[in-house]
């Protein structure tokens, strides 16, 4: 097995390979065969872990493993924690159903010895693009927050200026890393709300209003000095909470996100599935309730209903004038009549719309994410209620989860899928 460690490329940018950059954006730790990119990863998801655990669960002989894990560390890549390392305590899910031989049946147990990777031999930065403003964050190899994040405003939202006040973040990350005396990253996510191919270019982004294809990665890497990776946000989130999250060892799950728009994706295995239009927001006109209000595009009673236009919308008509979607979040907050009602409604109507994801894509476990996620949290019993409107009595409850918003988590997120493509190769 032949695997070469591969220097950061940060001066990647400045290199004449414009194009080569544009079929590959991002960088590689080293190179290796499809396994021990599979067990590196495997070790970072789920490490510390113990080696039998380990070949057990990529279904390695324990000499193979040990071959692989080999190169790794010579590499640099993982480390072996000592039996009395702290880091031993960690324990982080392993997939679902998954019993590990060695510990007699039950959950994992204590492991004499174990390979975590080493998560601050590289660092990477994260960068989530909302509407006029963005927020960066540089984080190591496990997805761990380095200092602060930095967040930026920009009137004009044409790639140009866009890239220059991303840089202005990168520059901000880099100056966080040098403080940390770490590497300067080798790296950076970017993730937006639209349709991007080949990890680069945007050939849709309607809150970015942009017209025909922009070949962010390029402009970004060039204007930053590292490779850059334009990422949609969604599927990021998704893949965040595959790797390092409330994903983590789940075989299939979907996330469901409230906000501007109406956001859905699947994951099976680890990887959000791969669907050339899903970006395109196609669930959202899916029905919800046929007594509902009517979208843009003329359904009556779609998922559309749950996104905060549209909820200012039927609010300002109960109230019988106009009024926000802040104003309706405010007067739900403190129990006033209209709003309580819509809220009520509103999440009777997302169970509706999770159970039809429920019964369709059969996932162990659906996450309620977005800016608006708190909607969410604020009546779980009309979701429950919704939900079992459209599950057959004997079937099982649908695992819900429903995640804050914290504009952090969707930096964290945009880093993760750079991560992931510099374990992966
Ligand atoms: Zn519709």
């Amino acid at each position: 097995m032949h695997i070469t460690s591969n220097v950061p490329r940060n001066d990647a940018a400045t290199s004449p390979q414009d194009e080569e950059t544009a079929r590959q954006p991002l960088p590689s730790w080293f190179s290796g065969s499809e396994y021990t990119h599979r067990v590196a990863a495997d070790i970072l998801q789920y490490g510390p872990i113990a080696r039998t655990t380990l070949a057990q669960l990529l279904g390695l002989s324990q000499g193979a493993l040990s071959r692989i894990t080999s190169d790794l560390l010579h590499y640099g890549v993982i480390e072996e924690l000592n039996p009395d390392d702290p880091d031993l305590s960690v324990k982080k899910p392993l997939p679902l159903g998954f019993v590990p031989k060695e510990s007699g049946g039950e959950r994992r147990g204590r492991p004499q010895t174990a390979l975590q990777i080493r998560k601050n031999e590289r660092t990477f930065i994260g960068i989530n693009v909302r509407g006029n403003s963005a927020l960066a964050t540089a984080l190591n190899v496990s997805c761990e927050k380095i200092g602060e994040s930095h967040s930026i405003d920009f009137e004009d939202q044409n790639p140009h200026q866009l890239c220059k006040a991303l840089a202005e973040l990168v520059h901000a990350c880099v100056e966080d890393t040098d403080r940390a005396r770490l590497s300067k990253p080798v790296a950076v996510g970017v993730s937006i709300g639209g349709h991007i191919i080949n990890d680069s270019t945007v050939t849709f982004a309607p809150f970015l209003h942009w017209d025909g294809s922009v070949d962010l990665a390029s402009m970004m890497t060039r204007e930053c000095g590292i490779p850059t990776g334009i990422f949609n946000d969604l599927d990021s989130l998704l893949h965040y909470e595959c790797w390092f999250e409330a994903g983590i060892g789940i075989p299939r799950f979907a996330v469901v996100t409230m906000g501007a728009g109406l956001g859905y994706s699947l994951a099976q295995n680890g990887q959000a599935i791969d669907y050339g239009d899903k970006s395109y927001g196609l669930i959202a006109h899916t029905l919800v309730d046929p007594e509902g209000p009517r979208c843009y595009q003329g359904h009556k009673g779609c998922a559309e209903c749950l996104t905060n236009d549209s909820i200012a919308e039927q609010y300002s008509l109960n109230l019988g004038k106009t009024a926000s979607f802040e104003d309706f979040a405010h007067d739900a907050r403190h129990g006033v009549p209209q709003a309580t009602q819509l809220l009520n409604r509103t999440c009777f109507r997302l169970g509706v719309f999770i159970a039809t994801v429920a019964n369709i894509a059969m996932p162990q476990k659906v996450i309620v994410a977005g800016e608006s996620s708190f909607v969410a949290r604020m009546n779980t019993e009309s979701i429950r209620k919704g939900i079992e409107s459209y599950r057959h009595s004997q079937a099982g409850p649908v695992s819900l989860e429903i995640l804050d918003d914290i504009w952090d988590r969707w930096a964290c997120a945009a880093a993760s899928r750079a991560i992931s493509r510099y374990m992966l190769g």
